[in-house]
């Protein structure tokens, strides 16, 4: 009987996950593993492009439908600073999270990942522009598209409350949502969720630059 044992690969195919191939969600073109993202800002809706979609959406304030083009620089700060009294103030329960700007409400919103995926909170604009908004990655941040990503010394290494800021495309920061979510375990984290965790955080430091220094009013 085919019909059962085409059925039968398909479900082992699902269960050894064998890679779905990803489509432009504007044109339904397949696209390789590395594509462009788009956000849609109203719904914070981030879709996956195809090359030529992703190109039309290049400029700020091209192409229709409020979408915006996830940009592809990574940022570093080796003078950014994190105080104890700012990060406690914040009320993350895990030592990393990421902050954007969302354009549509005019808010800053801080994420973290969590085992259920990101958990977010509203931040105060006063406590933002006291805080991490007074640095030069916050200063260069794209409202909706790049994300403030900050990761706090674990405990017992390095000096205590040292910090470190990275500014990082939107989906960077999906992928450590995904990644967090795929490998925690239990109330820490676990060995190889912070294994994980560690080799993405050495990847985006191998593909930053440092923060150009704040130029004219507008910076
Ligand atoms: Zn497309
Ligand atoms: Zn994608």
């Amino acid at each position: 009987m085919p019909g059962i044992s085409s059925l039968r690969r398909f479900l082992v195919d699902s269960v050894e996950q064998e890679p779905v191939q990803e489509v432009c969600e504007l044109c339904a073109t397949p696209v390789p593993p590395q594509h462009p993202h788009l956000v849609q800002v109203a719904e914070r809706r981030m879709l996956c492009a195809c090359g030529p979609c992703g190109f039309l959406f290049d400029n700020p304030g091209a192409g229709g439908g409020g979408y915006r083009r996830v940009p592809d620089r990574y940022l570093s700060d080796p003078e950014f600073r994190l105080t104890d009294a700012q990060w406690d103030e914040l009320q993350i329960p895990v030592s990393m999270a990421f902050f954007l700007h969302n354009s549509a409400q005019g808010k800053v919103i801080a994420c973290y990942p969590s085992p259920a995926g990101a958990t977010e909170s509203e931040l105060g604009l006063e406590s933002w522009a006291t805080g991490l908004g007074a640095g030069r990655l916050a200063a260069a941040l794209e409202p909706d598209v790049e994300a403030l990503l900050v990761r706090r010394d674990k405990a017992g290494s390095g000096a205590a409350g040292s910090a470190e800021g990275l500014l990082v495309p939107i989906d960077a920061c999906y992928r450590l949502v995904g990644l967090v979510k795929l490998h925690w375990r239990g109330f820490d984290g676990g060995a190889e969720a912070w294994h994980e965790i560690d080799g993405f955080f050495e990847a985006l430091r191998e593909q930053a630059r440092p923060v150009p220094p704040a130029t004219g009013p507008e910076a």
